[in-house]
């Protein structure tokens, strides 16, 4: 198999070595904590992030605490506060006031309930807005929403939000950054533009967390969501998040009022009263072991810092892109994803006709990303395991499908159910 390096000195090595690199990089010795299978290069981070090894640590912990206290777990081993505690340190990596989030149930159900909240606060007002190409399952619920709420669901193109933003518009509605392409929206700009016209922001958090320095309070955002399972490393099915400004807490109330989010949930009274603070936004009882998961995991995050996290992440790609343009230019690659790192989140995609098979014949060779339709392959770089070096050889691998023509095999035509 030819290198991309090898190629490159050949052509006057004009970028850095990956060793180099790697010897240079203040996060290198975080890759210890992960457990990544040897050889494999895993760039599906941005979908499911590699688990931490100290997860099971914890989760032995949490099942002697099951096993030996029972019910009293609740209380005793201080279960029934672990949606305010991973709140509150999630909180450190979103630019939040730790009373300002809550980890509770999945991305989609906290954009429903943060959602369907803010709409009475901008009185009078009929319209969500959002873009076309949000992530499929926020303009499912928000569509969901819009008839159950006796609202219009406003979609644009994502250079036409800030237009669409007019006096009829109560919520908008936005991923920070884009699934498919990585690129970020500026928060504080749409969150003021809302601001000045009378709406309110709800921002899905979920492709930013981890990977991109998110500052939800000094952009004035209103409520905003977010998955545990990508950058945070949280594990299949995390739980998610949902933020809420302290300044719409006390007039907020959640469309699905459970028992957790009563203000007195052990005394059983027959009539809802809210919680004073984000807690009124919980439903049912925790996932405590997925949540458990979650917590050891962000640990490492906070230890880190989100400006590290974020340095390293435009660096990795960056440096993908830089490989690909020098090693797979003619081959039909097109960046999708925008070129200033400053305004790219944690993964780099490429639109390509045969993305599909390209990427199973990758994924055989031991390079995982993914694909998603029509046409996008994605690379997540995930900024506390993958080394530089990781990212050179990815490339090198996916040179050697072009050039082998290995793609066409017919075994890679058939689409999985999960991409
Ligand atoms: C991953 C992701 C989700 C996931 O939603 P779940 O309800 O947790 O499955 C939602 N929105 C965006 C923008 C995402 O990237």
């Amino acid at each position: 198999m030819k290198t991309v390096e090898g190629m490159r000195s050949g052509a006057g090595g004009a970028l850095p070595s990956a060793d180099t690199l790697d010897r240079d990089d203040p996060l290198r010795a975080q890759r210890d904590q992960f457990s990544i299978p040897q050889g494999l290069l895993y760039f599906a981070g941005h979908s499911l992030g590699a688990p931490r090894l100290s997860v099971s640590d914890r989760l032995a912990e949490v099942e002697r605490e099951w096993r030996r206290h029972l019910v009293r777990a609740w209380g005793d081993c201080g279960w029934i506060d672990l949606p305010r505690q991973v709140g509150a340190k999630l909180a450190s990596l979103i630019g939040a006031a730790p009373d300002e989030v809550v980890c509770a149930d999945s991305t989609s159900v906290n954009l429903y309930k943060t959602v369907f909240a803010a709409l009475p606060l901008a009185k009078g007002r009929r319209v969500i807005l959002t873009e076309r190409d949000n992530f499929p399952t926020d303009l499912y619920i928000l569509e969901g929403l819009a008839r159950q709420a006796r609202t219009e669901l406003r979609v644009v193109e994502s250079d036409q939000i800030q237009t669409a933003i007019d006096g009829d518009v109560a919520v908008v509605a936005l991923s920070h950054v884009n699934y498919k392409s990585a690129a970020i929206h500026d928060m504080a700009g749409i969150t003021a533009a809302a601001h000045k016209a009378g709406a309110l922001t709800v921002w899905d958090l979920s492709h930013a967390a981890g990977c991109v320095e998110v500052k939800l309070d000094e952009a004035e955002a209103d409520f905003a969501v977010g998955c545990g399972y990508k950058y945070l490393n949280g594990g299949p099915g995390a739980p998610g998040y949902l933020f809420a400004a302290q300044r719409h807490q006390a007039v907020v109330t959640s469309p699905l009022q459970g028992w957790l989010g009563h203000a007195a949930p052990f005394a059983f009274e027959e009539d809802f009263r809210p919680q004073e603070g984000i807690e009124r936004f919980l439903c049912g009882s925790p996932p405590i072991i997925s949540m458990a998961a979650l917590d050891a995991s962000l640990d490492l995050h906070r230890s880190v810092g989100v400006a590290a996290l974020q340095a390293k992440t435009r660096k990795l790609t960056d440096y993908f892109i830089a490989q690909m343009d020098e090693a797979a230019a003619g081959m039909g690659f097109e960046l999708v994803s925008p070129r200033d790192s400053r305004i790219r989140g944690g993964h780099v995609a490429y639109r390509h006709p045969e993305g599909y098979p390209i990427m199973a014949a990758l994924i055989e060779r031991g390079v995982v990303g993914d694909f998603r339709a029509p046409d996008n392959i994605r690379f997540g770089c995930s900024p506390l395991y993958l080394r530089f070096r990781d990212v050179a050889d990815a490339v090198a691998r996916l040179v050697d499908v072009m050039e082998t023509g290995a793609w066409k095999d017919p075994k890679y035509q058939t689409r999985a159910k999960v991409t």
